[in-house]
């Protein structure tokens, strides 16, 4: 068949399957979690949003269909465990429930975690609006507020009762676990011990401005879940912020090592974020280019700030982003537990160049890739490993019968080469079919402020 007249059909079934939640897949290929090679599509069948045979599927005609290709490869939908909607400008953060969980979705990224929110309640209200159907998005897996300075309103001297009562209130909102960032010991303490009561987990930005800071060898012990940007720990002295302490790190410390054995034996999964950082720099790296034109989703306003201000690098994160790549592969080496972050909300005050959530999820595949992790492993980093670092692999993070009818299509085998998930087409969440391309049209020029005096609420 013509490219042209499968795109017409596949358009033709989408409008007819968008709410179905009930179809076959048919052709292509698929990528299931523990082969390292493609297998030809059996057949797949979605019903009520969950995937509900693989093979012997039945011939019902009634049910919509989506005929593949034989360069079409059907991933498991992505898993974000470092998101973020806010836009940071002017000194004030919002969080963007209009363009950022739309970028995410035509990236095929089906789940994201909002790791650390600065409007809690906004991202509540989103996310159930989501879950209704009266908002399109990806699956949100909120985090309430941030635990520590990063929250508007800290307070140092909350007691252990103030910190549960927080927990408690947010757990009973269906939150799926807490972030902290900048906190102290004993509140740490006292928020991992209540998000464990209420079977939540708990991750971290250790090491972060507050000094001594209380890095990973203190939180590991206390039952921290996952770390964000830096496995740390005892091999990061704790005088200065953790980017800092990184790159100046000699990668010939024994203590490094010893610092990832404490993540591996206590099973806490690290998400390393590090496209994001990259992007702070003026590191060539492929995997940081553009392949599509993403400014073209931001409002024209904060394009026309972007393009008025010539592109600014951080002084210190390249040493931080270069070593970091080396401890990746290290980390992966010794058997850690990697997921997927990748953390990046569109931050107009500072680093001009500025690359946007969704995209990022893809550099971050293909930073994965690039240091010497296998594609195979990527993919699962990307899916399975988020949806186990979260207690979801029953019902996410792979194509298993039972799991969520979560998936993203892309053209070129992404096994062969991991660029090809650059190439998503088609996103499908709990059955529900969206086009790439029309979820990203419907964004064009809505990410961020359209105006200084609209986002400083002057008008
Ligand atoms: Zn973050």
């Amino acid at each position: 068949m013509k490219r042209g007249t499968f795109l017409l059909l596949l358009s033709i079934l989408l409008t007819i399957s968008v709410d179905a939640q009930n179809l076959i897949l048919e052709g292509g290929w698929l990528i299931l979690p523990d082969s390292e090679s493609a297998v030809k599509n059996p057949g797949l069948h979605i019903n009520s949003g969950k995937i509900f045979t693989i093979g012997n599927i039945n011939e019902d005609n009634t049910i919509p269909h989506i005929n593949l290709e034989d360069d079409d490869y059907v991933l498991p939908g992505l898993f974000d465990l470092h998101a973020h909607l806010k836009v940071s400008h002017k000194g004030m953060v919002k969080e963007d429930t209009l363009a950022t969980p739309l970028l995410y979705l035509a990236n095929g990224i089906t789940t994201i975690f909002t790791c650390g929110e600065v409007d809690p309640e906004a991202v509540f209200i989103y996310k159930q609006n989501v879950s209704k159907g009266f908002s399109t998005g990806p699956r949100i897996l909120n985090s309430g507020p941030y635990f520590g300075d990063q929250a508007p309103g800290w307070n140092a001297d909350y007691s252990t009762d103030d910190i549960y009562r927080i927990v408690d209130e947010w757990a009973a909102k269906g939150v799926a676990g807490f972030k902290a960032r900048d906190i102290s010991a004993a509140h740490l303490e006292a928020l991992i011990d209540r998000a464990h009561m209420h079977d939540l987990t708990v991750t971290g930005h250790l090491s972060g401005s507050k000094f001594p800071s209380v890095s990973a060898g203190i939180a590991i012990p206390m039952g921290i879940d996952r770390l964000e940007h830096y496995t740390g720990g005892v091999a990061l002295p704790g005088v200065k912020n953790g980017y800092a302490e990184v790159g100046e790190m000699d990668l010939a410390n024994p203590l490094i090592d010893k610092s990832m054995d404490m993540l591996i034996d206590h099973k806490v999964y690290f998400n390393s974020t590090l496209a994001v950082i990259g992007g702070f720099t003026e590191s060539k790296d492929k995997w940081l280019d553009y392949w599509v034109d993403e400014k073209k989703y931001w409002a024209p306003y904060a394009q026309a700030l972007v393009e008025t201000n010539p592109a600014k690098y951080h002084p210190t994160r390249i040493q931080f982003y270069e070593n970091s790549k080396v401890l990746l592969k290290r980390f992966y080496d010794r058997g850690g537990l990697i997921s997927m972050g990748t953390d990046g909300p569109l931050t107009l005050d500072f680093l001009w160049d500025f690359k946007t959530p969704g995209f990022n999820t893809h550099r971050e595949m293909a930073l994965m890739s690039e240091v010497g992790i296998p594609n195979h492993e990527v993919i699962k980093i990307a899916s399975l490993n988020s949806a186990r670092a979260m207690g979801l692999e029953d019902k996410l993070g792979s194509i298993e019968v039972g799991k969520m009818g979560d998936l993203m299509i892309v053209k070129g085998n992404p096994l062969e080469d991991i660029y090809n998930t650059h190439n998503v087409h088609t996103v499908i969440k709990q059955g529900k079919v969206y086009n790439t391309q029309e979820l990203l049209q419907s964004c064009e020029g809505m990410l961020g402020p359209q105006s200084e005096a609209s986002w400083l609420g002057k008008q």
